[in-house]
């Protein structure tokens, strides 16, 4: 597929530049629209190298996607070599995070094994995003 436009930004600071239709998969390769930022948000004074991280994302139309990230690492003048800062994307997560909050709405409805099958991640991922679910909305009995 070619001259693919989305309607709204669904990967701020990202836009698709091609699609891969696999089997019963898509795979979309994004490519960056503006400079990294820092984790502590000061602008990259340059980029020290990029890396394609595959990332898991929501299904579109009962399509599971994959997403291909160029990840930049930059370097900053405050923090020196560190990973750019990405708003849908927590550090080392392997999810974005609309996939993660999917996930924990669902956490309390279904159960993880059930779950995992639906959204097509492993249990162990689901648990963790429950457990963390749980450690933000439960308190510790006093
Ligand atoms: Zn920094």
């Amino acid at each position: 597929m070619s001259n693919l436009t989305f309607p709204i930004e669904l990967w701020e600071g990202f836009k698709p530049s091609h699609i891969e239709q696999h089997d019963r998969s898509l795979t979309i390769h994004l490519t960056p629209t503006s400079r990294p930022l820092c984790q502590c948000g000061a602008e990259a004074q340059r980029i020290h190298d990029t890396s394609i991280r595959r990332i898991s994302e929501r299904t579109i139309l009962d399509y599971p996607v994959t997403l291909m990230v160029p990840v930049r690492r930059l370097l900053c003048h405050q923090c020196g070599t560190r990973t750019e800062h990405i708003s849908w994307l927590k550090p080392f997560s392997r999810i974005t995070e609309r996939l993660a909050n999917f996930v924990q709405s669902l956490c309390p409805l279904l159960p993880i094994k059930h779950l995992a099958q639906l959204v097509g991640l492993h249990w162990h991922t689901v648990k963790e995003l429950d457990k963390a679910r749980l450690r933000r909305e439960v308190l510790e009995p006093k």
